[in-house]
């Protein structure tokens, strides 16, 4: 009834990914990376070669036909190398890719899906302003039709690799007057359009992915770049939410495995007292207990993928998984740092770096009260 198996396949790839992180990003050029708050150059382009990008997409756009089962075995693995893999694979394949495929047209699907999955464009997903975070459908960025297409004003905040997309998938209001989920539009917008100003965000932790606040002066863009039907945009970005939190479940499964499997190298070569830490039974007890919560998270993380895999309804288990993933990333950190001691708060440690990353996945992609609340309506139990 069940299988946990890789097919060979699957273990090509990942054997695939390890050996391109060990050569363009290993651990020490992840960190100095970080440390520099700079993209590592080219990971996209890497992750084109090898065919990662290609895996869910149809092959008439030069994609797969793969399954959610492998993206998510892909992502898991790259953030166990390094969160920005993880990161950057999830804005291009989870949110840029699959939001072509759902809500864009014929002409925009053909002119920029096969792009992406040679890994030569990545898209950024502009819905944040400073007065609407969780509250995404309280976004007031205004776009007017024009005689050739529409002018934008207004404010996005804390946009991840604006710098580098190909464009911003940005999320106005286009109907005037309009208030909460109805009268939203998206449109593709170039960053280096006139009028857009673009101001880096400094921040905790994951500093190699670029945050950015970008106003909006007065940008024109022509009419094709409305992606979607018109009014209906608000929709259209909930419609593929699952892939982005499947995606940030996966990240944060890989970063947490990293985590206990640091934590263990370092418990068994630290000698305190004459004997290895492994040998004092409370941190033994300490470190099973990570693992078991990483083995509980990626279980729902697996059984989500597996609903995405054979199309069945997953919203509340995309919520889940993410919740549980994120969690339990932050708890293993916490507990990792502790075991690491002196080792782990050196800025070189990749314990420092998972820790203070940690804290982004708890309100990124749904804040998790917000997402227990809508699993509490799933239930059942909250109102609608
Ligand atoms: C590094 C980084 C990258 C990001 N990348 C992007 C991006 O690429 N594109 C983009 O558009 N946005 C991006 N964001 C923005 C992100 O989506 C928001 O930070 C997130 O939606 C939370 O909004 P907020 O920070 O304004 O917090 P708020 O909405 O102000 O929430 C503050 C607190 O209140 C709680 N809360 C709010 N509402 C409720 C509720 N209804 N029920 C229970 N609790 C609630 C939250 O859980 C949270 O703890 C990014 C943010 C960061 C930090």
């Amino acid at each position: 009834m069940m299988d946990f198996g890789l097919t060979e396949e699957q273990r090509a790839i990942l054997d695939s990914i390890d050996r391109m992180m060990a050569a363009h990003l290993p651990p020490e050029r992840a960190q100095a990376y970080d440390a520099l708050g700079e993209c590592p150059p080219d990971l996209l382009r890497h992750f084109g070669e090898l065919g990662l990008l290609a895996i869910p997409f149809p092959a008439r756009f030069g994609g797969l036909d793969g399954d959610w089962g492998t993206v998510t075995l892909v992502q898991e693995r790259l953030g166990y190398h390094a969160a920005i893999a993880a990161s950057l694979y999830s804005i291009t394949v989870d949110f840029g890719g699959m939001s072509l495929l759902a809500y864009g047209s014929p002409a925009q699907q053909d002119a920029l899906l096969p792009p992406l999955i040679r890994g030569e464009a990545q898209f950024s997903l502009a819905l944040s302003e400073p007065g609407a975070g969780t509250d995404a459908a309280a976004l007031i960025t205004r776009a007017e039709r024009t005689a050739t297409g529409w002018r934008i004003n207004g404010r996005k905040t804390w946009i991840s690799a604006a710098d580098t997309a190909a464009f911003l998938v940005t999320v106005c209001r286009t109907e005037r007057g309009s208030t909460g989920r109805a009268g939203i539009s998206i449109l593709l917008v170039p960053p280096d359009s006139k009028g857009i100003h673009m101001t880096r965000l400094h921040k905790l932790g994951n500093n190699s992915l670029t945050s950015w606040d970008i106003a909006f002066d007065d940008v024109e863009v022509p009419g094709d770049a409305l992606m979607g039907e018109e009014g209906n945009g608000f929709r259209h970005v909930m419609s593929t939410l699952q892939y982005s939190r499947s995606g940030q479940a996966a990240n944060a499964v890989g970063q947490a495995q990293a985590a206990v499997d640091i934590a263990l190298d370092h418990a068994r070569e630290r000698i305190q007292f004459g004997k290895p830490l492994t040998q004092f039974q409370v941190l033994r007890h300490r470190l099973v207990d990570m693992q078991n919560r990483v083995d509980q998270a990626r279980l729902i993380l697996y059984r989500l993928a597996w609903l995405m895999t054979t199309g069945q309804p997953c919203r509340r288990e995309a919520a889940q998984a993410k919740v549980l993933a994120s969690e339990t990333l932050a708890a293993v950190a916490a507990e990792g740092m502790q075991i690491l001691a002196s080792t782990g708060y050196a800025s070189e440690s990749r314990m420092n770096r998972i820790l203070r990353d940690s804290r982004l996945y708890l309100f990124g992609e749904g804040a998790n009260d917000m997402l227990r609340d809508q699993m509490a309506r799933e239930m059942g139990i909250a109102e609608r």
